[in-house]
C-alpha cells in the first residue's frame, strides 16, 4: 500500500468506527447510514484510492473541480453527489456526471436541472437544501431554501421530467435559533423529512452531518453523512 492509501485507510476506519458507534448509541442499524466522502480540493488520485478502499459515494461542491475529476474517475463504481451552491450556467455540466444534486434551493434551478437532465438523457436525484436560518422567501447565506419553501420545491422537482425527488439536505446553521444547536437543527430537518414523505414517499434521504457533527446527525436520524476533513485531512482555507 502507498503511504497515502494507508493514511486514507486509517482515517476511513476511524470515521467508520464513529458512525458505527453513533448508530449503536442511537439503536440504529449501521446500514441505515450511508457515508459520503466529500473529496473537494483533493485530487482524482485520492478518489481512486477511496474507491479501492470501498467508498461508493463521493461529493463535490464546485463544478470546475468536479467535472474533470469525475471524468478521470468515470471507470469507478461511484455515485457522485453535488453539494455546492449551483449557478444555472453550470447545470448542464453537472448533469453530465452527478447522480444526485443535494443543493436544490429555488424554482429556477429545478427548471434548469430538468432541461439539462433531459438533454443528457439522464435521471437526476434531487435533494431540497434547507437553510434552517433563512426567512420565508429568502435563501441561506450558504444556499438553501427556507423551510416554508420545501413543499413547493419538492412538488416542482417531482413534476419535472428527468428529475426525481429523493429527500432533503442541510448544513447546520451558524446563525438564527439553531446556531450552536446542531442536534436540534438535525432533528428539525428529520421532522421536515417526515412531512415531505407524506407527499413523496420515495423521498427518504436525509443528508446531514459533517466531520465535526456526524454523531449528532446520526442520533437525529440522518440517512447520509457528508464527511470531508475527517477522511482526507484539513483542506486549504478555500474549500
Ligand atoms: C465541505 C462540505 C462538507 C464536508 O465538511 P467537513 O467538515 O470537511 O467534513 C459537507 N457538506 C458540504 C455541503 C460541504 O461543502
Amino acid at each position: 500500500m502507498t503511504d497515502r492509501k494507508a493514511e486514507l485507510a486509517e482515517s476511513l476506519a476511524r470515521v467508520e468506527g464513529r458512525i458505527g458507534a453513533a448508530c449503536a448509541a442511537a439503536g440504529r442499524a449501521r446500514e441505515e447510514v450511508t457515508l459520503i466522502v466529500v473529496t473537494k480540493t483533493y485530487p482524482a488520485s485520492d478518489v481512486r484510492l477511496l474507491a479501492d478502499l470501498g467508498v461508493r459515494h463521493v461529493a463535490e461542491n464546485r463544478d470546475q473541480d468536479a467535472a474533470p475529476k469525475a471524468a478521470a474517475c468515470a471507470d469507478l463504481p461511484l455515485t457522485w453527489h453535488f453539494v455546492g451552491q449551483l449557478q444555472t450556467n453550470k447545470v448542464r455540466s453537472v448533469a453530465g456526471y452527478a447522480h444526485i444534486v443535494q443543493s436544490v434551493d429555488r424554482p429556477k434551478l429545478v427548471t434548469a436541472l430538468s432541461a439539462a437532465a433531459r438533454g443528457a438523457g439522464r435521471e437526476l436525484g434531487c435533494l431540497v437544501q434547507i437553510a434552517l436560518d433563512a426567512e420565508a422567501g429568502e435563501r441561506g447565506s450558504r444556499g438553501g431554501a427556507a423551510p416554508e419553501q420545501l413543499a413547493e420545491l419538492a412538488d416542482l422537482v417531482a413534476a419535472a421530467p428527468g428529475l426525481r425527488i429523493d429527500g432533503l439536505m442541510t448544513v447546520a446553521p451558524l446563525a438564527g435559533q439553531f446556531a450552536g444547536r446542531e442536534q436540534a437543527a438535525f432533528e428539525q430537518l428529520v421532522e421536515l423529512s417526515s412531512r415531505l414523505r407524506a407527499d413523496h414517499p420515495g423521498a427518504t434521504m436525509v443528508s446531514a452531518g459533517m466531520s465535526a457533527d456526524l454523531e449528532l446527525a446520526v442520533a437525529a436520524g440522518a440517512t447520509h453523512v457528508r464527511v470531508g476533513t475527517a477522511v482526507l485531512g484539513a483542506r486549504p482555507r478555500l474549500g
